[in-house]
């Protein structure tokens, strides 16, 4: 038996988002059904309907919060009604050693993402969260913290979990001084982080406008990137740059702001490096990557924004608005991220 499920799809590469209709599988033993109240719209989603997706239609959406409505026979970690959060992952291996150790990201047999990924069990592909419901393993569905606002601990299951993991990986804390590179999703809520890490945080913006913001996110300076003097006064200071740009742009210009041993990590996923190898030969620096955490990860970062109340900047939009979203995304128009409110969905159909 399946259940019909409402959801907004991608028909085509590049294409609009349209209501559709499938029909999802039963959840197994393990699973917890989620009805979907909200849900982030990442810089990956436009990927994936664009050059990244892989089978259509495709139902994007990896940040979401909703109530569980139906538990697999063994699931012991939630009850019918919690509220969870869902990230960009909902099942792996549960057996290698970075399973094991609470990393799923990292699972050595690709830990299933939440949407345009084969379920591990052969039913079918895996659909995200623009859809009134979504089937996830219990390990990966989060409790939301209380007391903070779920619409807006919605996008930090990726987006927060992008930018927590590498600042806590490489010792963001008091003494050092972090960069942020792009302020968009990802990168206010790394600053956010940082800040509430205890580091010395920079701001790098190609956006004007966003200056001021980039200060009351919690940045202690901000460098307009296309202002050369200010970029070269940043030579040599920083321990950790996060470079959350989703494109290829000019990465030495960063490279060199980098203090002896400093490491640029880019969690943007752009197409390729553009760095010169002897920025990082002067002062034996680093280009690393990361991506959003595993459960334990996860975990810890949702524990640490409901100590320090750290959320997403979010402007809610209705189902109606998500290719309008889109493009204004596309056009670096948001502040800072969008969430959809899918309960609208139901209170229209
Ligand atoms: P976003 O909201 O669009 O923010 C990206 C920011 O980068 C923009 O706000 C802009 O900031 C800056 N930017 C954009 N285009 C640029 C360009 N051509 N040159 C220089 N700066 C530019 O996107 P997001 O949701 O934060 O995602 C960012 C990237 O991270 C995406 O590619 C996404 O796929 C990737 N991502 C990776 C992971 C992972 O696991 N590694 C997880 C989630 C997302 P300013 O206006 O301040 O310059």
């Amino acid at each position: 038996m399946t259940t019909t499920i409402s959801a907004y799809a991608a028909f085509e590469r590049g294409g609009p988002v349209r209501p559709w209709t499938y029909e999802q599988r039963d959840a197994r033993e393990h699973d917890v059904r989620v009805e979907v109240a909200y849900c982030g719209i990442c810089h990956t989603d436009l990927h994936s309907i664009g050059p990244w997706g892989r089978s259509f239609p495709l139902v994007p959406g990896h940040e979401l919060v909703g109530r569980v409505t139906e538990t697999g026979s063994a699931v012991t970690a939630h009850r019918v009604g919690d509220l969870v959060a869902v990230g960009p992952v909902v099942d792996s291996c549960g057996q290698c050693p970075p399973c094991v150790a609470g990393q799923e990201t990292m699972c050595f047999t690709v830990a299933t993402a939440t949407y345009d990924a084969e379920d591990r069990q052969g039913d079918g592909p895996t659909r995200g969260g623009f859809a009134e419901q979504v089937i996830v393993h219990e390990r990966f569905a989060y409790r939301v913290p209380d007391g903070l606002d779920p619409a807006a601990v919605a996008p930090l299951l990726c987006a927060g979990s992008t930018v927590f993991t590498p600042l806590r990986h490489w010792g963001a804390g008091p003494g050092k001084t972090v960069g942020v590179i792009g302020i968009g999703g990802l990168g206010h809520l790394g600053v956010k982080f940082a800040r509430a890490l205890g580091a010395h945080v920079v701001a790098f913006t190609t956006s004007a406008a966003k200056v001021e913001d980039a200060l009351a996110l919690g940045a202690h300076d901000v460098v307009l990137s296309s202002d050369p003097e200010r970029m070269a006064a940043q030579a040599n200071r920083f321990d950790l740059l996060l470079d959350t740009v989703p494109a290829v742009h000019p990465m030495t210009p960063y490279m060199l702001t980098l203090a002896p041993g400093g490491t640029l990590c880019s969690v943007g996923l752009p197409a390729s490096f553009d760095v010169a190898p002897f920025a990082m030969v002067v002062g034996r620096r680093s280009l690393a990557t990361g991506g959003a955490g595993g459960t334990a990860e996860t975990r810890e970062m949702l524990d640490f924004s409901a100590e320090h109340r750290i959320t997403a900047d979010i402007e809610i939009i209705g189902p109606d608005d998500i290719n309008a979203g889109l493009k204004r995304l596309e056009a670096n128009d948001v502040k800072y991220r969008f969430v959809i409110d899918m309960a609208r969905t139901r209170s229209e159909h």
